[in-house]
């Protein structure tokens, strides 16, 4: 199947999951990962309608985003070091991938001397799993307003990554746990997030359901990913 029918196909099931969960299509943003895949197949993308895609690693994106249309926007999606924040808040738009007090203060610096403001995710590892980044959900409300503090920051809401599972149902629980903890965040702040970003190739539907209003889809897009490269 073609790129573009793969992507058809994706926007046709996000349409059918916000009809069953009674949702406005509009308040699901569809987030393109096009980590491992060219700039070529991102400049493909563009010509049915994508202009923002996820990537996540900042050395892998700097590359493919001086290869793309400059009208793209861009969000960082995996861990970040401290080493690449200047770069970071340099190329994209959005980082979802806050998942520790010392990066936060680190994002924060690098917007402060680029004078731009960051919108920004806090990662919550809901499933506590060792594997996985994130703020443990009691830490997320722990250091909530020492980040709300940092003025370069714009907290937009939370991201997760659900554990991998062959049956989706079974991370139903992990999307629910997020917009809970969305709610009390809202509760510290005294104000709303708008973003969940949860929700990818193999669980968007279920995330749909539970409220994402950004799913990460990689795969399901772009095929299976190649093995990392260098763009030509
Ligand atoms: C790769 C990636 C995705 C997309 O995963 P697929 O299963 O290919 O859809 C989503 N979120 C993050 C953080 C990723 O690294």
């Amino acid at each position: 199947m073609e790129l573009d029918e793969r992507l058809q196909q994706i926007r046709d099931r996000i349409r059918a999951a916000c009809e069953a969960a009674e949702r406005d299509p509009a308040e699901v943003m569809l987030l393109p990962v096009s980590k491992n895949h060219t700039a070529d197949a991102v400049r493909e993308l563009t010509y049915h309608g994508c202009r923002v895609f996820g990537e996540n690693r900042v050395q892998e994106a700097k590359l493919k985003i001086s290869a793309c249309p400059g009208n793209l926007e861009w969000h960082l999606i995996g861990h970040l070091q401290s080493n690449k924040c200047r770069d970071a808040v340099r190329f994209f738009s959005m980082i979802h991938s806050v998942d520790r007090m010392s990066i936060a203060e680190e994002i924060n610096k690098h917007a402060h001397n680029a004078a731009k403001d960051m919108p920004v995710l806090l990662e919550v590892n809901v499933a506590g799993e060792a594997s996985k980044h994130g703020f443990a959900p009691g830490e997320v409300l722990e250091h909530l307003n020492a980040i709300n503090d940092l003025p370069r920051l714009e907290i937009h809401g939370l991201m997760t990554l659900a554990p991998w599972s062959p049956e989706p149902e079974n991370v139903r629980g992990v999307f629910q746990r997020l917009r809970e903890i969305k709610e009390d965040c809202e509760q510290i702040l005294g104000a709303p997030l708008p973003h969940l970003s949860m929700g990818m190739s193999g669980d968007f539907e279920v995330a749909i359901a539970e409220g994402a209003t950004i799913i990460r889809v990689g795969t399901a897009i772009f095929g299976p990913r190649p093995r990392p490269q260098k763009e030509k």
